[in-house]
């Protein structure tokens, strides 16, 4: 196979998987990244790697839990009311989504996706040494309310049935027993023992040393603005910092990808679904396993030398403000679940756009308006957990091998762009 020169646009977990199995598989790779390496959503998330995740957010009676849990002053999930066309449509799409049958559609892939990264990510950090805090000690869905506790026997028994994915229920105080940190008095909790964690920051600084020791070239600070063409093909992007010429190009861009409307052609239907992160101190009790604090939506991580408490999730277009309300959700949660919930030293407090479609897939496609130009996009809540596979099987496209996925499921088509 011939080697290519190929551009990555964005440099998050996305990307720069992306850049490693194209570099592995012989190509000589450049990242353009607006900003900083690593410093998008990739940056401060929960660092769960969850193959527990299989169900999309587009499951039965999710609308009515939402709409309830909307009128709540101090609610997760908002919408910030305002005119946008590509908002309303969004939402739409995945309101009709929001089904056995939208869920079921979208569960297969999701699971290929998160299979296959979690055996790539344990064969990447074996075999390239890197160190990213990586842990396998499940993850812990904790109930407050008995009625929900019992309710997940369903879902749980769904996904174990169709796709093996099991997890271990701990009523009342046994949960308590699995996770001392945890407060008396809860309902229980179910426990995936196959899901794993790692620190995302260090995993974004590890495999930038990992990409540039395998002679992937990093530019920073070089938005891309628009594309110089050749009939159907793209001859270089150009950017902030000059012109970038190559034979392919993929779009790693996560939840900015619409806004590149104008280079690529047509406009990707993702929303950005903004979440905030505090990284504290370890506290004096440290839970030994990540949580999710189910009633309340909030997530746990125990690192190494870090805590960090995150989620919820706010669709209000680029708003880049830090909302401290939104910061105290997270809080506020996390002391109804836990006797020692965080610590006052905060070593950041940060925010991240997710990339979300409304059918909970991401995108791994070429574009219909270029031959040689690709989009990895769209990695919703579990980027971090997909972004392996999504690499791998980018790479396997370009090099016309047969893909390890089927990336039909993850056309551009099926969100209408033809
Ligand atoms: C609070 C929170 C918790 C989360 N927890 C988890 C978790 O536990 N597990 C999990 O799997 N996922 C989690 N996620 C989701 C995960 O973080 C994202 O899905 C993932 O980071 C997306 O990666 P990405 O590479 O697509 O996007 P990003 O990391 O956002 O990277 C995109 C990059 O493209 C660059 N870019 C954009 N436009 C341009 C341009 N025009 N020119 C050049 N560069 C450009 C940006 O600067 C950015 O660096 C969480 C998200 C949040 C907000």
């Amino acid at each position: 196979m011939k080697s290519q020169r190929i551009v990555v646009v964005g440099g998050g977990v996305v990307g720069a998987f992306c850049a490693w199995y194209l570099q592995k598989s012989g190509h000589q790779v450049t990242i353009v990244e607006a900003k900083k390496f690593g410093s998008g959503c990739s940056h401060a998330n929960c660092g769960y790697v969850c193959p527990s995740h299989v169900l999309p957010l587009t499951a039965p009676g999710v609308i009515a839990k939402t709409m309830r849990a909307m009128l709540r002053p101090n609610s997760p999930f908002s919408i910030r009311p305002r005119f946008s066309w590509d908002l309303w449509r969004w939402l739409a799409n995945f309101a009709l989504r929001c089904n056995h049958r939208g869920m079921m559609d979208a569960a297969p892939t999701i699971h290929q996706l998160l299979q296959s990264s979690l055996s790539l990510y344990e064969q990447v950090l074996r075999e390239e040494k890197l160190e990213v805090q990586w842990e396998r000690r499940g993850l812990l869905f904790v109930y407050q309310n008995h009625h929900h506790f019992e309710a997940y026997h369903d879902v749980d028994k769904l996904i174990s049935e169709q796709f093996g994915v099991s997890a271990v229920a701990y009523p009342g105080e046994a949960v308590r027993e699995l996770e001392p940190a945890l407060k008396s008095g809860l309902a229980g909790g179910w426990h995936y023992p196959g899901d794993c964690h790692l620190r995302p920051d260090l995993l974004m600084r590890q495999l930038r040393g990992l990409l540039e020791r395998s002679g992937v070239k990093i530019v920073e600070n070089a938005e891309v603005t628009d594309m110089q063409r050749r009939g159907s093909r793209a001859e270089a992007v150009l950017t902030s910092a000059g012109e970038f010429a190559a034979d392919q190009f993929v779009f790693a861009t996560g939840a900015w990808t619409p806004l590149l409307q104008q280079a690529l052609g047509f406009r990707v239907p993702i929303e950005p679904g903004k979440g905030y992160s505090i990284t504290t101190t370890l506290p004096p009790v440290v839970p030994k396993i990540p949580l999710i604090l189910e009633e309340h939506s909030v997530a746990i991580t125990p690192f190494h030398d870090g805590y960090r408490i995150g989620s919820t999730m706010e669709f209000a277009g680029y708003d880049s403000r830090m909302n401290p309300q939104r910061l105290e959700l997270l809080r506020s949660g996390a002391r109804l679940y836990l006797d020692e919930p965080y610590t006052d030293q905060v070593q950041e407090e940060w925010y991240g756009w997710r990339p979300m479609t409304w059918d909970g897939k991401p995108v791994v496609d070429r574009t219909p308006s270029m031959a040689n130009t690709w989009i990895a996009a769209g990695h919703n809540m579990l980027g971090l957990s997909m972004a392996p596979a999504t690499g791998k099987l980018l790479a396997e496209l370009i090099n016309d091998e047969v893909p390890h996925i089927n990336p039909q499921p993850l056309s551009l088509r099926r969100l209408g762009i033809v």
